[in-house]
């Protein structure tokens, strides 16, 4: 059995028996792991409040080589971001967030981009909770990026000329980013605007990218959430679960749907 030692994100947990629980943690060090924490659910359990999620610890845990789930040993909290818990409209993406995670990550892969990226948008909530719907764009944006999935920004999918929010872009059935001469007549226009903001994310904190897109216009911040929304319901061959977070406009309140 191997001892490791890293910082985690808890993503969710799971009742275990009538005293324990899966979590599903992203780790530093080893990505995605599940482990079972022996325990957890007595009143005088060593993991204290630790395993909420989206907590951020510093985690021991055993590993068996044969088997997918690890042995929780100890936690200690780095960050609890437990006050985003009380915004009854961060709540639902915090799940989504995390639904993300899991389904876009490999397990016992380490990511430390990943990682970072995660921890920025949690900490850009927690300093500017108005901006959800823009660092949940970062989120989706980063995660298609770092997991393989965003189309090539910057070039033409078909000619590989270079693109600019100077010159026409357009959006072929695929979600590939075209020039103006190899796009079809059935292919999509994006907006100047949405494209500056998709291709600012790459350059931008997400703290500095959803201030800057609150001067977007809501047609333009509409746009990006739906392209986005594609992208990953192309990705998960189904839609997101909590669609209808993606397309409030700024200012209307969010509704998770089911
Ligand atoms: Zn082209």
């Amino acid at each position: 059995m191997a001892l490791t030692e890293t910082e985690a994100l808890v993503l969710r947990t799971y009742n275990l028996a009538e005293a324990d629980k899966i979590v599903v943690c992203l780790t530093r060090n080893s990505g995605l792991i599940r482990g079972v924490a022996r325990g957890s659910r007595k009143i005088k359990s060593r993991f204290g409040a630790a395993l909420e999620p989206f907590t951020l610890l510093h985690l021991t845990y055993y590993e068996k080589e044969t088997q997918e789930l690890v042995s929780l040993q100890h936690a200690e909290i780095l960050k609890s971001h437990f006050g985003l818990f009380r915004d009854p409209q961060v709540l639902p993406a915090l799940a989504y967030m995390g639904d993300l995670v899991v389904e876009f990550s490999p397990p016992h892969q380490s990511n430390d981009k990943l990682f970072r990226m995660i921890t920025a948008c949690l900490e850009a909530l927690v300093q500017t909770p108005q901006h959800l719907q823009s660092i949940l764009r970062y989120f989706e944006i980063w995660i298609l990026r770092l997991e393989g999935f965003l189309p090539d920004l910057r070039s033409c999918a078909e000619c590989q000329a270079a693109l600019s929010s100077e010159k026409t872009v357009q959006v072929n059935r695929e979600l590939e980013l075209l020039c103006r001469s190899c796009a079809q007549g059935i292919d999509e226009v994006l907006s100047k605007g949405a494209y500056a903001r998709l291709c600012a994310t790459q350059k931008e904190t997400p703290i500095i990218f959803a201030e800057q897109t609150r001067n977007a216009s809501p047609q333009i911040q509409t746009e990006i959430a739906e392209l986005t929304n594609r992208m990953i319901g192309r990705v998960l061959e189904r839609r997101p679960r909590i669609q209808p977070a993606f397309y409030s406009a700024p200012g209307r309140p969010a509704t998770s749907g089911k």
